[in-house]
């Protein structure tokens, strides 16, 4: 696997966290006149955008139909505004692609399209005077991907669990002779046979494995689960990349075959699985905190020393506490030249966007106060990381480590690859 993709796998947690706040405020959108204007479109993996074109041709259309003549526009500036930017669309990509478009509280036409971390498993077009974002939301209760295999000697099953997500990757059949078939005198060469055979194919196994688990569907954790000795077989085979290896958190006797044996594995896992999320965040945290106790001048923290240290491309990890929050909006008047910086919370995105409608320019007193530009501060940490190839982890605070985290350190924390400055 190259350097490249182990960091867009490690960066799974930061995309979702930063998912996760563009769906809070699609959510606070509003149509301008509170008029079912507002497109969401979802357009699932393996569509052909021609068809979709074609779709959005009839709706706009159909929108001069609206009796209401200024919710027909809005609707026909929506359904442009997309058909110009899906020119610049390649393909619905892996996932599928979901937009919103229309005109907002800020009478402007916005749009937002969100590449999704899972696949979009619904086709929807629809006008509304909200965005709909609930199939987002669904796919952000699932959180790190686990590798359940299945492995005997008569064959393999590989599947990849996401939340509530469960697909079978791979199901091998092996050719592996059983055991007593045979009696007499060719039973000793028959017996040397099937062993050859049985390393044979765990040797094959543990190919499959490597690229399934490693490249195709990258996994945080894996479970083995197989008939006792089967498994225990399996495990001595050397062609088990030792990135396997450290990713196995469980083994488990499973006397089924096949998504059956699958389900079963999930289950008796399911504790091991649930405890490996929090303990992957404490490893971190706890990281951090030996450096700081060490003082080997491998850790820094606060915003201000973090962002510095990504800048000169020293930081290994970026931990950052999901409490940390705050979004940067630059306004500025379309009636003069006033501008100015204000932070908030995501979570009061909603209200301010309200209280910015009614607001006046202090300076002209008109109503054209706009966003200028929108950040936040995690994205503009992920932003940073991302040049330096520096992995961004988001840590709860529903422990104690997540909770000191941001108390103690203020939220925003780093390993370093190198010491920045010498002890003195
Ligand atoms: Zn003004």
């Amino acid at each position: 696997m190259s350097h490249n993709q182990k960091n867009e796998e490690k960066r799974s947690s930061i995309e979702r966290y930063l998912l996760k706040h563009d769906i809070e405020k699609l959510e606070a959108k509003r149509s301008f006149n509170m008029s079912t204007s507002l497109v969401t479109l979802y357009i699932p993996p393996r569509t052909r955008l021609s068809d979709t074109n074609a779709q959005l041709r009839d709706e706009y259309g159909t929108a001069t139909n609206i009796k209401d003549k200024s919710t027909g526009k809005a609707v026909q500036a929506a359904i442009s505004s997309i058909m110009s930017r899906m020119k610049s669309i390649a393909d619905s990509g892996e996932n599928g692609i979901a937009i919103f478009c229309g005109i907002t509280q800020g009478n402007k036409v916005e749009f937002f399209l969100v590449n999704p971390p899972e696949k979009i498993g619904i086709k929807l077009y629809l006008c509304d005077y909200v965005f709909h974002v609930d199939h987002l939301k669904e796919m952000m209760e699932s959180k790190l991907k686990y590798g359940l295999a299945l492995i005997e000697r008569g064959g393999a099953t590989l599947a990849v669990v996401q939340g509530s997500r469960l697909d079978v990757i791979r199901e091998e059949e092996s050719y592996v002779p059983g055991k007593h078939k045979m009696g007499g005198q060719s039973q000793a060469r028959f017996q040397r046979l099937t062993e050859e055979a049985a390393q044979r194919w765990y040797s094959k196994v543990a190919e499959i494995m490597n690229k399934t688990y490693l490249e195709d569907h990258p996994v945080e954790a894996i479970i083995i689960g197989g008939p006792a000795l089967s498994k225990a077989e399996f495990l001595e085979n050397k062609e088990i990349d030792y990135r396997i290896r450290e990713k196995v958190i469980g083994i488990y006797d499973i006397g089924y075959r096949g998504t059956v044996g699958i389900r079963e594995l999930l289950d008796k896992a399911q504790d091991k699985l649930s405890d490996f999320e929090l303990i992957k965040e404490r490893n971190l945290t706890k990281k951090f905190m030996e450096h700081l106790g060490k003082d080997t001048g491998l850790a820094t923290y606060g915003e201000k020393q973090v962002m510095d240290a990504l800048v000169k491309g020293a930081v290994e990890t970026v931990l950052v506490s999901e409490e940390v929050d705050r979004v940067n909006i630059d306004l500025k008047c379309d009636g003069c030249e006033y501008t100015k910086t204000e932070s908030f919370k995501t979570k009061n995105y909603i209200d301010f966007m309200k209280e910015l409608s009614e607001r006046k320019c202090p300076k002209c007193n008109e109503s054209k106060l706009n966003i200028a530009s929108e950040k936040d501060l995690i994205t503009e940490l992920n932003e940073l990381a991302k040049d330096t190839s520096a992995v961004v982890e988001v840590i709860s605070s529903a422990h104690e480590d997540g909770a000191m985290l941001y108390n103690v350190f203020g939220g925003i924390a780093a390993i370093l690859r190198y010491k920045l400055y010498e002890n003195y």
